[in-house]
């Protein structure tokens, strides 16, 4: 049976998370027997072909002039269009803020169970089985579907996008939907990038987190500067956010963005049960703060007890050096 896996453009670049649901799509298709078909919601057609060398045999392109943006119902739709006409045996959606909007909507117009925030997928006896921690990482929870569909969303960077097949190509097809765009009970004013176009939290391959310890929006440069020798992108806790140090779209925890980057740097950062919730899986975890009984030293991979603002500019020109 095939695995079906919504494809999330944005400004007409498929996004990497839609790459990691393809690799996964592909070990379930390998154990199910079936094809992997992708399902696009977009204006114009943002290079379906190539997700062959993601591992799509097929694309299905749902195209609308209001699909310029996100639009849940359309977008829902859409999707449940692609499930009458594929009739999958599971829908992967990337865990991202599209994903965690559309999954549950297409849940409930398809009658299907869900799974949210997973971090692993096996099949056991023929059946799913998906993992999702819960108690802000504290406990997982194993999965399984009692009904013949089974949706799950996937967490951003939990899982590795595939090696690419180059000179694949997947068969890209229409796909036929009705949906009344006219009368719309929710409308997308407009889309704030996050931080001024960086890569986005859910999406970066390393991140440097500040918190109150930073003592004042002004320090955050310093983080920047140590963000920029690493590749990586500056979040930060939510007592910076809430004192509007940073944007909300910075937030990292169990209010703000669920992250699994290659390396976390929590600088300031106490390590509340609630900002753990959102950086635990992270796959390195490097903590710099003043009190050795901080609570993210017993997540962290390696801790350095000292002043932020003697460590991370030490840090930072040691890193220097390196490159
Ligand atoms: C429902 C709910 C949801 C929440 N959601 C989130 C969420 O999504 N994300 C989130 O982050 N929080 C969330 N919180 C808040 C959370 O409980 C904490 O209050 C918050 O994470 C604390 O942020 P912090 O670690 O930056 O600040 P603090 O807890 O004040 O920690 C500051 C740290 O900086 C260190 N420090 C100070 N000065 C220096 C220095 N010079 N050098 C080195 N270290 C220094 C201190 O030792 C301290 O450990 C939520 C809370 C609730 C109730």
């Amino acid at each position: 049976m095939s695995i079906l896996v919504f494809v999330e453009q944005r400004d007409g670049r498929v996004r990497s998370v839609s790459r990691e649901a393809l690799g996964q799509a592909t070990a379930l298709a390998a154990a199910f027997g079936g094809p992997v078909v992708g399902v696009c919601c977009a204006a114009a057609d943002p290079g379906l072909a190539a997700l062959g060398e993601a591992g799509a045999e097929q694309v299905l392109f749902a195209q609308h002039e209001a699909f310029a943006s996100y639009d849940g119902a359309g977008y829902a739709a859409a999707v449940a269009a692609a499930i009458a006409a594929v009739k999958p045996k599971v829908v992967l959606f990337a865990g991202s803020s599209m994903g965690r909007d559309l999954a549950p909507r297409v849940a409930a117009k398809v009658d299907a169970g869900l799974a949210t925030d997973c971090t692993a997928l096996v099949v056991d006896g023929g059946k799913l089985v998906a993992t999702r921690p819960v108690y802000a990482g504290k406990a997982l929870q194993k999965v399984s579907f009692p009904g013949a569909l089974a949706l799950v969303t996937l967490r951003p960077k939990a899982f590795a996008a595939p090696e690419a097949q180059p000179g694949k190509s997947a068969a890209v097809s229409a796909l036929a939907f009705t949906w009344d765009a006219s009368a719309p009970r929710a409308k997308v004013a407009a889309v704030v990038g996050a931080s001024g176009g960086k890569v986005d939290l859910t999406e970066a391959e390393a991140i440097v987190a500040g918190g109150r310890g930073m003592k004042g929006p002004e320090h955050f440069a310093m983080l920047e500067e140590l963000a920029g020798v690493l590749g990586a992108s500056v979040g930060a806790s939510r007592a910076v956010v809430d004192a509007g140090w940073r944007g909300h779209g910075d937030q990292v925890g169990q209010t703000g963005k669920t992250v699994s980057p290659k390396l976390y740097v929590a600088v300031g950062i106490s390590g509340a049960i609630q900002h753990l919730a959102g950086m635990s899986s992270s796959r390195c975890i490097v903590a710099i703060n003043k009190d050795p009984e901080a609570p993210i030293f017993k997540v962290a991979d390696y801790g350095i007890v000292g002043d932020l603002f003697e460590v991370v500019p030490a840090l930072t020109a040691a890193i220097k050096q390196l490159h």
